[in-house]
């Protein structure tokens, strides 16, 4: 990555989107399970997957059933755009933060692995996009934990990264290897207990403290 000059003041935040920005762990796992249901496959159950979410697609049914992965995804990524607005919505006071960041000076994206078309209509399904200002996807190149997306995001902002915030330690590695900061939100895919190997910066039921590190910037 090109370095940034000294002089200009970092200001990237990014964001994970499932599970740390949008409740959509449900929407998600029902799409994941329709596929074994519409082939008549044996099914894992909601914990198995649960346990997998912020991994690839291809990843993730390869876990269950290796040699039906492909057919898996294809299905996935037929039901998934027609069912994933269902029962996924913004998290409590997510808007407020995002909204509160925007006018204290800060570019704000998302970085996730979703694939980058699914992610924008997702973002603007959930009425985020106009708080946002760039959703990055993975779209061709290493998923989290490697530190790709995030460099791909902060690129787009145009800016350096002060905080990286996720609810997976994949989100939390990723970030620690582009040299943010890292706040990991307990109210998604994974327990407090888990994230805290990680060692976050900061462990938070929700976003909350995050405004109380980013005061405004002028
Ligand atoms: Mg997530």
């Amino acid at each position: 990555m090109e370095q940034r000059v000294s002089t200009v003041t970092p200001r990237g935040i990014c964001f994970d989107l499932d599970g740390t920005l949008v409740d959509s762990l449900p929407d998600i796992i029902d799409s994941f399970l329709h596929g074994f249901t519409h082939h008549g496959l044996p099914a894992p159950s909601v914990a198995e997957v649960r346990a997998l979410i912020g991994q690839p697609l291809e990843a993730m049914y390869t876990r269950f059933a290796p040699e039906h992965a492909t057919t898996l995804c294809v299905a996935y990524r037929e039901h998934y755009p027609l069912n994933f607005h269902r029962r996924s919505r913004p998290f409590p006071g997510v808007e407020r933060v995002l909204r509160t960041l925007r006018e204290r000076g800060y570019l704000l994206a998302v970085a996730t692995t979703k694939r980058g078309d699914m992610a924008r209509r997702f973002v603007d399904a959930m009425g985020l996009g106009g708080l946002l200002h760039h959703v990055q996807g993975t779209d061709g190149f290493p998923h989290k934990p490697a530190p790709d997306v995030i460099h791909h995001a902060l690129k787009a902002l145009g800016t350096g990264g002060l905080w990286m915030v996720g609810d997976t330690t994949l989100d939390l590695r990723a970030g620690q290897a582009a040299g943010l900061k890292t706040y990991a939100v307990t109210w998604g895919t994974h327990a407090h207990e888990e994230l805290a190997t990680a060692t976050p910066d900061e462990l938070q039921p929700d976003l909350e403290r995050l405004l109380h590190h980013l005061p405004p910037l002028v």
